[in-house]
């Protein structure tokens, strides 16, 4: 049983939750939680987050929900949960989608897919910040950028549905131009966000030259009942 020892809010649709977790142990960037409820009535559900945290932060980690209108486990979360309340978790879980310290990395993220890439980036400034890692983060609007403070030089944005005054960066859904140009000497991607977007992004790394052992992917689609 993990206690939220805060909540803050990142979009209108988004919340990260830190958990202190009284077995914890140190995850790789990259892997996931298992968050399970169970109504009075004994109904379960059981969805995946992946660690948004680095694994410095001893004893806890952050999760990062995006709220579904019509999901169970994420308005949960939005609605109900608090700090000082428990929720069980399980994990970390996953060995392909992990973040070893290869480099150089390229990091490419639709919407929520950026949670696990945050865990990367966060812990490559605090343990190799001059290793080479570059995010191309895409979403729909200004109102949409998860962890927008903490965004460096090292990311480059696209705004896919509405750019903000004045923008002069890119626009539309990440292209060849985004994804050329980095890493072509080796090391890895990693790719999260919706099965569309997986799909389209990896079809682009292809084109563009990256051999798909290079290419570490992940999808948050629905999960099932
Ligand atoms: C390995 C892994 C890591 C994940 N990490 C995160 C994370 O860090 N942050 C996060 O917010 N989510 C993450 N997800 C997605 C998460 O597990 C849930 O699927 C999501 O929160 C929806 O759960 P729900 O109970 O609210 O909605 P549900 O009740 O499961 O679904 C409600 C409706 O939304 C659809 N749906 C379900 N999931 C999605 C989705 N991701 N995108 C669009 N439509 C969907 C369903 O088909 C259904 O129509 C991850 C998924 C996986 C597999």
């Amino acid at each position: 049983m993990a206690t939220v020892s805060s909540v803050r809010t990142e979009t209108p649709t988004v919340r990260s939750f830190r958990l202190r977790l009284p077995m914890w142990m140190p995850h790789l960037p990259g892997q996931h939680y298992d968050v399970r409820l169970t109504a009075p009535d004994g109904y379960q559900a059981q969805r995946s987050y992946s660690v948004a945290s680095s694994p410095l932060d001893e004893g806890e980690i952050e999760l990062t929900i995006d709220r579904l209108v019509d999901g169970e486990v994420s308005p949960y979360f939005h609605d109900v949960v608090g700090v000082g309340d428990e929720v069980e978790v399980r994990g970390p879980f996953a060995s392909y989608f992990v973040w070893r310290g290869e480099a150089p990395v390229l990091l490419v993220g639709g919407g929520s897919g950026v949670v696990p890439l945050m865990s990367i980036l966060r812990h490559r400034r605090r343990t190799m910040p001059e290793l080479p890692m570059r995010l191309v983060y895409s979403v729909r609007s200004a109102d949409d950028v998860i962890y927008a403070d903490e965004l460096g030089e090292e990311t480059a944005l696209t705004y896919t549905r509405e750019s903000p005054d004045g923008w002069s960066g890119h626009t539309g859904r990440i292209d060849a131009s985004m994804l050329n140009g980095f890493g072509d000497g080796g090391g890895l991607t990693f790719v999260c966000g919706t099965n569309g977007f997986v799909e389209s992004a990896s079809a682009l790394l292809l084109e563009a030259g990256y051999s798909a052992e290079r290419i570490r992917t992940e999808r948050f689609g629905p999960s099932g009942p």
